[in-house]
């Protein structure tokens, strides 16, 4: 009686492990199989989209007529565009990638695009935003002043607008980004936002932290390190827009490695080393008469890889000769005049038509 107990016993712990295992097994072999499923490598080149500091206040930025509305017209759009791009970009299965993941560097420095792993039915993305200072020659007509963060360490533009303190949440991209992800995780991929693009002349993001402020730049150094580094805690990526957006055919080769080393003095230690460059007009000089230009070394010394200019095509790719190894990525330009002219590059991410804001001054 005791032995056939003993018996039964063993066969239904043998039995058990054979399930325990069955079931184990099945679990590892199903959910390594839908991990491989639901990512696939994208091969094809990303798309990169840019667009400038948005117009929040219509009514300063139009109605005042201004001598920056008519710039604010053709290079800008507002916060009313910027929302329904997302929402068609959404729409239309894209999701934000980092760009830093879009390129590797070998042993001797040479970069190379990688192929990157995204969610099935995604669609990367780069979207950057140029020019992030909020120049205070612009103050007051009809962009924000700053981005801060709230009382609740939130990330939200504030603006001295009609006498008051204006701290809102839907005016910039930034804000009205962060609140798109939280609405719609999988627009982002591993976390990825947006790429600021710095010029370091009047500041950054609002703060006065150039050597020209000779009042308080190290109170607003200071502000602008815990806006950044909230910034990079949600996943925002920065790069070099120049120091002084000078054309580069019109500055002198001196010159620009003193612009090179301002941005490396004054913005680098706020936002950290980064590896990309974003030419200021989208001009760019890396080859002349089959010799690097004196202004490309300069820019590769300082240790940027991954060179940005302007295109409406999707361009990704060395450049000019395969031999030199110059990874340049080109980035569509998304503004009132692209908008505008509905141009047709624009087609496969949103319909440029459909999100004009009607607050747009008719001629
Ligand atoms: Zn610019």
């Amino acid at each position: 009686m005791k032995k056939n107990c003993l018996k039964n016993i063993k066969i239904s712990c043998i039995l058990a492990s054979f399930l325990i295992f069955f079931t184990l097994f099945s679990c590892f072999f199903n959910c390594k199989n839908v991990f491989a499923e639901s990512q696939y490598y994208y091969t094809s080149n990303v798309e990169h989209i840019f667009t400038h500091c948005l117009i929040a206040y219509s009514d300063l930025a139009f109605e005042s007529k201004t001598h920056m509305s008519k710039n604010y017209l053709t290079d800008c759009i507002t916060s009313k565009e910027f929302i329904l791009i997302l929402n068609e970009l959404y729409k239309n299965n894209y999701a934000l990638v980092d760009i830093n993941s879009c390129f590797k560097i070998d042993e001797n420095g040479i970069a190379s695009k990688c192929k990157i792993k995204v969610p099935k039915g995604k669609k990367p993305l780069i979207f950057s935003f140029d020019d992030v200072n909020y120049d205070s020659k612009k103050i007051g007509l009809g962009m924000v002043d700053k981005i801060i963060l709230d009382e609740n360490g939130n990330l939200a533009s504030s603006t001295k607008y009609k006498n008051q303190q204006d701290i809102r949440y839907d005016l910039e991209f930034i804000p009205i980004l962060e609140n798109f992800i939280k609405k719609h995780p999988d627009f982002s991929i591993n976390g990825a936002k947006g790429l600021i693009n710095l010029t370091g002349y009047d500041g950054i993001l609002g703060y006065r932290t150039s050597h020209t402020n000779t009042l308080n730049r190290q109170e607003e150094t200071k502000q602008a390190q815990e806006v950044v580094n909230k910034l990079k805690q949600n996943g925002w990526q920065f790069a070099s827009h120049s120091y002084g957006h000078y054309h580069m055919n019109k500055i002198s080769d001196e010159k620009f490695l003193k612009e090179v080393e301002l941005w490396q003095a004054e913005v680098e230690p706020i936002v950290g080393k980064t590896k990309i460059y974003v030419y200021p007009y989208g001009e760019w000089c890396v080859f002349s008469n089959g010799e690097i230009c004196k202004k490309h070394k300069i820019l590769q010394q300082a240790g940027f890889s991954l060179f940005c200019g302007v295109g409406m095509k999707t361009f990704y790719n060395h450049l000019p000769s395969k031999n030199h190894k110059v990874l340049f990525m080109d980035r569509k330009c998304v503004d009132g005049r692209t908008l505008g002219a509905n141009r047709p590059e624009l087609h496969s991410l949103f319909n440029p038509l459909s999100v004009l804001d009607s607050a747009r001054p008719k001629n």
